[in-house]
């Protein structure tokens, strides 16, 4: 079955993917990292714990950091997460990086952190992951001036430094709308990435799977939602973090890519990062 389903992978069309709802539309041409390990995949799975069932999310429970090195010559990719935090998926998504040991980053809504939620935000920090910020009330910033801007982003900078002791690094804009004002006040880069429409309920997580590894690629930034509710997407990863692991991928936070690929954290710099490459 994972043969067929790497086979259909193989010869699936490019298809139009957008990040949050109603954002820019991105297409995907990459396909070039599935069509050629078939049976490299059959002959390895089998080392996957893929038995193992995550653990209870449990608020209180103490989990060591996530450590490993990142090395330069290999390959690595981001795996980022929006619109958290909340109780539930959140710490679903947790424990699945708990379970296959590899750190993520998150890109919160402000109006979403609340005492409960902020506990969610410190385990994930705990672990290694980076926390980061996709402003105070998800809206479409581009709509709004300097100083409404600067509310939105402070405001999350703010409740993440309280909860984690640090500011947020790096900016993901709302429905990916940006315009010159937002990079203008804004003194972080911003990132995108490359998504599976996984906001869409009616997206199914083999298709979620699918998705992600079709663009696969050394350098790419993987945007996913943790938004309450979001199980498929719970359900995706606990097939393409293993899948990733499988290819020879290391997980690196957004910071840690940015190191991998020698480009440095600009809070200037214009950009709109789907990946990082090195310069
Ligand atoms: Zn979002």
């Amino acid at each position: 079955m994972k043969k067929l389903k790497l086979l259909l992978i193989s010869v699936i069309s490019a298809a139009l993917l957008t990040s949050c709802s109603g954002g820019t539309e991105t297409e995907v041409t990459d396909s070039s990292n599935n069509t050629d390990n078939t049976n490299d995949m059959n002959n390895t799975q089998s080392a996957l714990p893929e038995d193992a069932a995550p653990q209870e999310s449990e608020e209180n429970a103490v989990s060591a950091p996530i450590t490993y090195e990142i090395d330069p010559t290999k390959p690595v990719i981001a795996l980022t997460f929006d619109d958290g935090p909340n109780t539930t998926t959140t710490n679903e998504v947790i424990d699945l990086l708990e379970k296959y040991q590899v750190r993520a980053s998150f890109f919160l809504i402000g109006n979403n952190i609340n005492d409960e939620s902020a506990k969610a935000v410190k385990r994930a920090y705990d672990l290694g992951c980076e926390i980061n910020n996709h402003s105070k009330t998800h809206s479409y910033m581009d709509k709004m001036s300097a100083e409404e801007i600067k509310e939105e982003i402070a405001f999350v900078s703010d409740k993440v430094k309280e909860i984690t002791g640090e500011p947020t690094t790096f900016f993901r804009p709302p429905y990916i709308a940006v315009n010159d004002i937002m990079y203008e006040s804004i003194d972080m880069p911003f990132i995108a990435g490359i998504g599976c429409n996984d906001w869409e309920d009616s997206v199914d997580a083999e298709t979620r799977v699918k998705r992600i590894q079709r663009q696969l690629r050394d350098g790419v930034i993987i945007l996913m939602h943790d938004a309450e509710g979001n199980s498929k997407t719970v359900e995706a990863l606990d097939t393409l973090i293993p899948f990733m692991l499988e290819k020879g991928y290391q997980f690196a936070t957004v910071s840690e890519l940015f190191e991998a690929k020698g480009v440095a954290i600009d809070g200037g710099d214009t950009n709109l990062y789907n990946e990082v490459k090195a310069e």
